[in-house]
């Protein structure tokens, strides 16, 4: 590397301050884009001196061969030891990085070029002055090189500082005949003055280069920081987790960012914006998109607005919007923009937590409904049956064997009563916790109808007909049901039947089947079922407004309707209020 000159110097030496105004510290931007600036116009300049200096060369080879005058005459030595200098600056310029490193390249070339002719001259007068030399020289130094007027300055300085010194001298001290005659003192001034201006005019031009840079590179910054924000700005909007958009008043996209289009089950944002060219459209309720468009135009903006929408593959999902209108300075609106957010998960979270807050609340009414009912339901038979242990307990020395049995069987079947009762509850909670299971065993359908009659028949009174009628030909003997079930559904219904006929009259029990299915039917003229009743009839604990004193525990219908649906079957019904009921249950038949 170049050593730098200053440091060569002592640090006292009078060349320090001025060498310190010819370097002065490069540290902005324009010193550093000058110094690149200055060492490729150098090294154009180094080349066309050389090139330059090698033709006079040349032409003085001519002269010698052609003349056969004295090459020693034609200052060759001079201009060898000139490209000498040039190429030990060629070499050294990739190598000078730093600012002194240029300077003294600069300086090397430019005394080479004008120094040295100069000094052969003085040191042997019969060495010309090339005039042209030193024209291409100060040309070259004033246009190329321009960027260091400082420079350029002080070698021009010391030129013409040597040549002064030895005119004025002329031949008087040294024994060197000087500079004769035949140098052209007005002209080599002219030359000088020349320099000078262009020196002024580098000077002025630099000045006005520097505030050009200034500007252009305040420009650059600006437009730096610009292309940052935008770079933040998109890095934002293509990676949000959130659907950023910006859609028309018409009703489609104008840009979107690559979670919406993920969102709406699209590739890419361009896929999204080409293929939904009506946004209406994902909308599940088509009367959402003209919803939000009322609001976001009454209130120019839209928070919270939660839609159900299709997605690209059909699938239903629920997404948030938060969304702004965009105007003109007109005031008139030209776009929205604003966010989409999928609240699937947040939405299926809700319905579970408000089926089981619905589910809390239901186990509570029943909780609440069963102790009015059980309290009801049972102290009636209980008491029942109590009376009639007291009156055995009094009376059987007094009563005959028949009335004893009378009240034997009262209590007997108060007690079946209450068993039913028991058992219809311990179903219902079996079945509030899923509990029951079908299990299916071959029965003959004829044979256990007929055995139920037979059971139902011993607590009917005499005012009731009960009747069963198989309506089916050709049916088969034995079919797989669920038998525990299926007597559930029958006693339930059939006990109803009579239970809500308390004038009497006939009940219809008809089946029939074939080898997919099995329909029952039971049939009354009793009080019917009121409209207002129809809907909450399989419900727990629900009683119809026209009971009056009748019991219940307003649990039957809810059993026949979890037996029913366990087994996938149907149950419809069909009533007339004071003319009686219908019930249908169809059961599909296990094989
Ligand atoms: P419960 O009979 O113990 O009240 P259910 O669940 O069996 O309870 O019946 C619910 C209600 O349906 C009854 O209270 C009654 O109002 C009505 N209901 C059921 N079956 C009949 C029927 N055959 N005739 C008239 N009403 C009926």
């Amino acid at each position: 590397m170049i050593p730098k000159l200053s440091h060569l110097l002592p640090s006292s030496s009078p060349l320090n301050p001025l060498w310190d105004w010819l370097n002065p510290p490069t540290t902005s931007h324009y010193q550093q884009w000058q110094q690149q600036f200055l060492k490729v116009r150098l090294q154009l300049a180094l080349w066309i001196a050389l090139g330059f200096i090698l033709s006079i060369i040349a032409l003085n080879s001519i002269r010698f061969w052609q003349l056969e005058e004295p090459l020693w005459d034609h200052q060759l030595w001079t201009q060898v030891a000139i490209v000498l200098s040039l190429l030990t600056s060629l070499h050294l310029l990739p190598l000078a990085s730093r600012n002194s490193h240029l300077n003294i390249l600069f300086l090397l070339f430019s005394w080479s070029l004008t120094l040295l002719p100069l000094v052969s001259h003085t040191l042997n007068p019969l060495f010309e002055i090339n005039f042209s030399g030193l024209i291409i020289a100060f040309f070259t130094q004033a246009t190329l090189i321009s960027v260091r007027w400082r420079l350029h300055l002080l070698t021009q300085g010391v030129t013409i500082g040597f040549y002064a010194l030895f005119h004025s001298l002329d031949n008087q001290v040294f024994v060197f005949s000087a500079l004769d005659s035949s140098f052209q003192v007005p002209l080599l001034l002219t030359l000088f003055w020349v320099c000078l201006i262009c020196n002024f005019s580098v000077y002025l031009y630099e000045r006005l280069q520097q505030s050009e840079f200034k500007s252009r590179r305040q420009l650059e910054i600006a437009y730096q920081e610009l292309e940052k924000a935008e770079r933040q700005y998109r890095s934002i909007f293509e990676n949000a987790i959130e659907g950023i958009f910006q859609s028309s008043p018409d009703g489609y996209y104008l840009s979107v960012n690559p979670s919406l289009a993920r969102i709406y089950g699209y590739d890419s944002p361009k896929e999204l914006i080409d293929t939904l060219t009506d946004i209406s459209q994902i909308y599940i309720d088509p009367n959402r998109r003209q919803e939000f468009m009322e609001l976001i135009h009454d209130r120019g903006q839209v928070i919270g607005f939660e839609s159900q929408i299709y997605r690209r593959d059909r699938q239903k999902i629920w997404i948030c919007e938060n969304a702004r209108v965009i105007t003109n300075d007109r005031g008139e609106i030209i776009a929205y923009e604003g966010t989409v957010e999928d609240v699937t998960r947040r939405k299926i979270l809700e319905e579970e937590m408000r089926k089981n807050w619905e589910r809390e609340k239901e186990l509570s009414q029943l909780k609440s409904r069963f102790i009015s009912m059980a309290s009801h339901e049972f102290r009636t038979p209980l008491t029942s049956i109590l009376a009639s242990a007291e009156a055995l307990e009094h009376y059987q020395d007094q009563w005959d064997v028949s009335k004893r049995l009378k009240y034997l069987k009262r209590i007997q079947m108060t007690v079946n009563h209450l068993n039913f009762l028991l058992s219809n509850i311990l179903i219902i909670g079996k079945s509030e916790s899923n509990l029951i299971m079908v299990n299916p065993h071959k029965i003959n359908l004829e044979d256990f109808c007929r055995n139920l009659i037979e059971e139902m028949k011993s607590n009917l009174s005499p005012k009731h007909d009960l009747k069963f009628l198989n309506q089916g030909t050709d049916q088969p003997r034995e079919v797989y049901l669920d038998e525990s079930l299926l007597r559930q559904i029958l006693e339930n219904l059939l006990s109803n039947a009579i239970k809500y006929s308390p004038q009497g009259g006939e009940i219809r029990f008809m089946i029939e089947y074939n080898a997919h299915k099995v329909c029952f039917q039971i049939q009354d003229s009793g009080i019917g079922i009121l409209e207002e009743d129809r809907e909450y009839l399989f419900q727990s604990f629900h009683r119809g407004k026209n009971v009056d004193n009748l019991p219940g525990t307003g649990l039957g219908l809810a059993i026949v309707k979890k037996a029913v649906d366990i087994q996938q079957g149907q149950i419809t019904v069909e009533s007339l209020p004071g003319k009686g009921s219908l019930f249908s249950v169809t059961l599909p038949l296990y094989h």
